[in-house]
């Protein structure tokens, strides 16, 4: 973010105005694996990490870890916090807080501090961020660090967090920093799935794998899980098919009828593919809205992207312009879908999907 300030103004770094040191990622684990977002953090917190020139930790809370340190280590961590005990095997408020908020408190203050904007992580973000006193950022697209001139105390500080998030109704682009009337650390911040690229990994990384034990009270205790019911309700993952095929609102039941049968079609192919919806698809009752993609849904990148008339609204852009293909079926030719696609159709969908379809059934796959 550009600033300006007087020639020869006083600069203090934001980490010793903090006592506080390093770039931390929080790693949430379900059913002994971590989940993609903790990996893909590991991007960004490496980045500001060298950008810093301080150490990026991970941490992982669970009943048992396994072999998750060696993969966060490979993608950039220079050492693993590990918390594990028997009653973290499934998450709950309490326990979870305590076990981060001190080790924060009582062994490391680290100056960023992120993790993912999963149901579990945006109930444990603000929860942790009010017992070590510091605040969060939460759903950021971009994560950077740089300086800020406190007009105040007329002094530079340093190498603070930029978390940057769609803000005003989604439409612009804000970026919120610590607050630096009342310095806290670490600065924290939450991300959706799906915002950054895992890193490649680096099996000849070596880094440390560190045991901590929290001090449990048997009132962190005091909601105990019962039964874990998965599936249902659950988040739909569309990112993690080689294709998505999604709808607009004007394809309506029939429209989507034809998406599910292009998908069908893709599926005896053998390509794992599903469907997604646009918000308005999802607002006419079209699509639940765990199909959503765009600012205020799913965040996706997969190899292709089949948007069925969709007019491509900053919004829904926003879910899967990182898409490694987009195709567009759009009467249109102008809208913005088919002019930011690698390839399109133009034409009505009731036309062109019955064909598709029958091609797919033939063999064409999208190159998959
Ligand atoms: P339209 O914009 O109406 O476009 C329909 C398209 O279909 C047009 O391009 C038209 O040419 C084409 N078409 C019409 N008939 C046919 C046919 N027979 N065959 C082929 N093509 C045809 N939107 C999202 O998608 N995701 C979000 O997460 C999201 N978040 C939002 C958050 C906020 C705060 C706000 C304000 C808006 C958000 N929106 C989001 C809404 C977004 O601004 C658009 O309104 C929405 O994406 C439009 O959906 P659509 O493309 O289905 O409909």
């Amino acid at each position: 973010m550009s600033q300006d300030w007087p020639e020869g103004t006083d600069e203090i770094r934001f980490s010793d105005a903090t006592e506080s040191s390093g770039v931390m990622v929080f790693c949430e684990m379900v059913q002994g694996l971590p989940l993609p977002v903790g990996l893909e953090l590991m991007g960004p917190a490496r980045e500001m990490a060298d950008q810093l020139g301080v150490s990026l930790s991970a941490m992982l809370v669970h009943h048992d870890v396994g072999d998750a340190s060696t993969e966060l280590i490979g993608l950039g961590a220079d050492e693993v916090i590990i918390i594990e005990d028997p009653r973290l095997e499934h998450y709950t408020t309490l326990p979870y807080t305590r076990a981060i908020s001190d080790y924060i408190t009582l062994v490391h203050r680290p100056e960023i501090l992120l993790m993912g904007a999963t149901t579990t992580g945006r109930d444990l973000a603000p929860r942790i961020a009010s017992r070590i006193d510091a605040g969060v950022t939460a759903d950021c697209t971009k994560l950077s660090v740089g300086p800020f001139y406190h007009r105040r105390s007329k002094q530079v500080i340093t190498h603070m967090l930029e978390a940057h998030r769609p803000s005003f109704g989604e439409t612009k682009l804000a970026c919120i920093m610590s607050n630096p009337e009342s310095l806290w650390a670490p600065a924290m911040a939450t991300a959706r799935p799906g915002i950054f690229v895992v890193p490649e990994s680096d099996s000849s990384r070596t880094g440390e794998v560190v045991p901590f034990s929290p001090e449990f009270v048997d009132s962190d205790f005091i909601v105990e899980v019962i039964e874990v019911v998965r599936g249902g309700g659950a988040r739909i993952e569309l990112g993690l098919n080689k294709v998505v095929v999604a709808g607009g609102v004007p394809c309506g039941q029939t429209g989507f009828r034809e998406i599910h049968a292009l998908c069908e079609a893709l599926a005896e192919q053998g390509v794992s593919v599903d469907w997604g919806a646009s918000r308005a698809a999802v607002d006419a009752g079209h699509a639940p809205h765990s199909r959503q993609v765009g600012q205020t849904g799913q965040s996706i990148r997969p190899p292709v992207y089949l948007a069925v008339a969709i007019s491509g609204a900053p919004q829904h852009m926003a879910g899967m312009q990182d898409s490694a293909r987009i195709i567009a079926i759009n009467t249109d030719s102008n809208c913005n879908m088919v002019q930011s696609a690698d390839a399109a159709i133009i034409g009505d969908y009731r036309n062109v999907m019955p064909q598709l379809t029958a091609a797919v059934k033939s063999g064409f796959t999208f190159g998959i």
